[in-house]
């Protein structure tokens, strides 16, 4: 598999480089040299085949033998171990549920193919590797959980002090073996310049063999291509083909997955890219001029991004020409107020809690039903996170509607296990040298 950067076509490289280095020198985002059509035989027929069968021919197929058939086949059962299923709420409204992982949110297809395949690409005697990374929330669950007994990794977590809700903190604090957590008496943007600042930091990277597990990287997005397979699998062995994704959305990764599986051949008709008031997408979308903006705080905050990294990959797919976008994606964003009261719409619709992500996609469905007077496709709203991680914005009997999973009951009576500090890069460089 080649890969090349969105800045600089002609600056290519193989897929074991992209995966270690993220981002190429020139600050683009590496795109696949060729994306390959699966066969029409397979999209023909693929409501015979399984998630992980379904993610054995994409992967295979995107990889081009980047990684040999029965070690990435290896690597996919064993990232890919929980479903992704695809749940009816009324007659052309679905649910895709992303959270079936061991933390809880979509992010962990991405996190757990990503470190399974670097883990593979580290070849004997080198040199461990040091994973940096910082969050808001729900990356760090998915990257500490996804790397947890990963050979030859170490990976170190800094968090804004008190900024998490409780289950969050808990995913990243109560890990131990090669994962650490720090919390930072700061704010996500501290975090995240403390990081940066690591990366460019001449003696640190001497010494250490440091890597970014960010989202931009791009063993992260192969395998978010596969539950959109997969789901419309599970539509068309209910009959529906006629299929429209409403993706709640913040760096735009899990949605520009969505296209590249559009691309590969997986016949969608239509792409939502529901925000919040962090609104750059929908209002370059009405005014042509893309503008980013600081973020903005709000109830769905793994979606405050004021400047979406992935945005870049989606325009590269449609050679930069917004007109094309718009055929096959609408971008619609929501206020807080909104998002309050979609919750309770949607409990007393369907029975069924969403969290406040999932709110945001739920309700940018009518308002596209309304502008496109397509009210006959099926429409399916991802579930990007389960409902029990965001306790705070759930009254009376839905909460009481919350089912708490496996996941979290494992996590009673564990405790936190964490290392403060300023935000302050010395204090930072100090607990990295030991
Ligand atoms: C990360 C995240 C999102 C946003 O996904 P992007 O790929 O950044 O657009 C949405 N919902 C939840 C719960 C998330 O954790």
């Amino acid at each position: 598999m080649k890969l090349y950067s969105t800045n600089n076509p002609n600056l290519t490289v193989d897929f074991k480089e992209a995966v270690f280095n993220s981002m190429p020198q020139d600050k683009g985002l590496y795109m696949p040299v060729s994306i390959p059509a699966p066969d029409a035989d397979f999209i023909g027929n693929i409501e015979k085949f399984s998630l992980t069968e379904i993610a054995f021919k994409v992967a295979g197929d995107l990889l081009q033998g980047a990684i040999p058939e029965r070690d990435l086949n290896a690597i996919i059962e064993d990232a890919i171990n929980f479903p992704a299923p695809v749940l009816r709420l009324n007659s052309n409204t679905y649910v895709l549920e992303l959270f079936h992982g061991p933390s809880l949110a979509f992010k962990d297809f991405g996190a757990r193919f990503m470190s399974r395949v670097m883990s593979y690409f580290m070849e004997e005697g080198e040199k461990m590797l040091n994973v940096l990374v910082a969050t808001s929330g729900d990356t760090g669950g998915a990257v500490a959980l996804g790397f947890l007994g990963v050979p030859n990794t170490q990976v170190t977590i800094l968090y804004p002090k008190g900024k998490v809700s409780p289950i969050q903190e808990l995913q990243l604090t109560t890990n131990g073996q090669n994962i650490r957590a720090i919390e930072v008496d700061g704010t996500f943007d501290d975090c995240q310049a403390l990081v940066k600042q690591a990366f460019t930091d001449k003696e640190l990277n001497e010494k250490f063999r440091l890597t970014s597990a960010n989202s931009i990287n791009i063993a992260r997005l192969i395998p978010q291509t596969f539950y959109y397979f997969n789901a419309y699998a599970q539509l068309k062995r209910e009959g529906k083909t006629d299929v429209v994704f409403s993706v709640p959305s913040g760096n735009f990764g899990n949605i520009g997955a969505g296209l590249l599986a559009w691309k590969m051949g997986l016949p969608v008709k239509q792409f939502i890219a529901a925000t919040n008031v962090n609104d750059t997408v929908p209002s370059f979308f009405k005014s042509g001029q893309y503008e980013p903006k600081p973020s903005v705080a709000t109830l769905s905050n793994a979606m405050d991004v004021g400047d979406p990294s992935n945005w870049v990959r989606i325009m590269n797919l449609f050679k930069d020409d917004l007109q094309e976008v718009k055929k096959v994606v609408t971008a619609l964003s929501y206020t807080d107020e909104q998002t309050r009261e979609a919750v309770p719409e949607v409990f007393q619709n369907y029975n069924y809690v969403v969290c406040p992500h999932t709110a945001i996609a739920w309700r940018a469905i009518a308002d596209y039903r309304e502008e496109s007077g397509d009210y006959n496709s099926t429409a399916v709203f991802l579930s990007t996170a389960h409902p029990c991680k965001f306790p705070d914005i759930y009254e009376g009997n839905i909460a009481d509607n919350i089912e708490i999973p496996g996941q979290v009951k494992a996590l009673e009576g564990k405790s936190k296990q964490t290392v403060e500090i300023k935000a302050d890069f010395n204090e930072f460089r100090k607990f990295l040298i030991g």
